[in-house]
């Protein structure tokens, strides 16, 4: 795309990504990004301008990392979600605008739940769920788990970063939390795709370890729903996010292990993407 010769413009350089395959909103982040974050404006006001041949050899290269499938928010370092601002890393999922439905849900439950209520957050990635609820809902006590000591290191740094008090611990689901613990609010977006799922290629830039469980995708379920009973106090809820096809096997699970009040929400898209239950009080 540039050469000590010819420094292509940002309409060129644009150009040149849409050419490799890359969709224009992200290819003008991309270049934002290269030139020191510059917005979208600036770039459609300035498109015959050269572009520094460092800027230029940056965005080249974010371009051929995206043509090969890494998400943008790696390439930009961060992500926004339920207004927030988090930084990502390849060792966290990027934060999905489905996932704002389980925290939009908890958020609807939470003053019903008492003065100070104890939030849980299992597999908590970049802290993206545990960090929206703390941010919208001060009142509440919010914890967050992950098996991944360096997916934790990401989500303390948006905590720290953010100034949003959660208590982080690593282990595998509720391995994670002392034996005794209760919540009153339990929240989880586990790996839930198949092991053989086709999508998976498509994702092999992010964590397998949170994107699937193995198997039927619903491994994560069963272990969360079985530990759910001795940690929940009695009308404490627990709500997953799920694939668009799990709505009723999840369901069924919370049915199996005595909830009550089961219901599936849907995401942006009219798909069913959370379901959750109340522990009988
Ligand atoms: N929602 C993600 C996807 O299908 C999967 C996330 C997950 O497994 N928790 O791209």
């Amino acid at each position: 795309m540039s050469d000590a010769a010819h420094s292509p413009t940002v309409r060129e350089a644009l150009a040149a990504a849409a050419a490799l395959g890359l969709d224009r909103v992200d290819a003008q982040a991309l270049l934002g990004h290269a030139l020191g974050g510059k917005p979208r404006a600036w770039l459609i006001a300035h498109d015959t301008d050269p572009l520094p041949p460092e800027a230029a050899a940056a965005f080249d290269g974010a371009c051929r990392q995206r043509a090969d499938g890494v998400p943008v928010a790696y390439l930009l370092g961060e992500r926004e979600f339920h207004g927030l601002v988090l930084r990502v890393t390849p060792d966290v999922l990027v934060p999905r605008p489905d996932t704002e439905t389980l925290v939009d849900w908890a958020l609807e439950l939470l003053p019903g739940l008492g003065a100070a209520p104890r939030v849980l957050d299992l597999g908590t990635g970049s802290g993206a769920i545990a960090l929206a609820v703390a941010h919208r809902h001060a009142a509440a006590q919010v914890q967050a788990t992950d098996l991944s000591a360096a997916a934790l290191a990401v989500a303390r740094a948006n905590a720290q970063r953010l100034g949003l008090a959660v208590a982080f611990a690593e282990g595998a689901w509720w391995q994670a939390v002392p034996a005794t613990a209760t919540y009153t609010l339990v929240l989880s977006n586990p790996p839930y795709i198949a092991g053989g799922d086709p999508h998976l290629p498509a994702l092999r830039h992010e964590p397998t370890l949170a994107l699937t469980p193995g198997g039927d995708g619903l491994d994560a379920y069963r272990a969360i729903v079985a530990g759910a009973p001795a940690h929940l106090v009695p009308g404490g809820w627990l709500l997953f996010e799920h694939g668009f096809d799990q709505a009723e096997a999840v369901a069924a699970l919370l049915r199996e292990a005595g909830f009550t009040d089961i219901a599936t929400r849907c995401d942006i898209a009219q798909r069913p993407r959370c379901t959750g239950g109340r522990w009988p009080a």
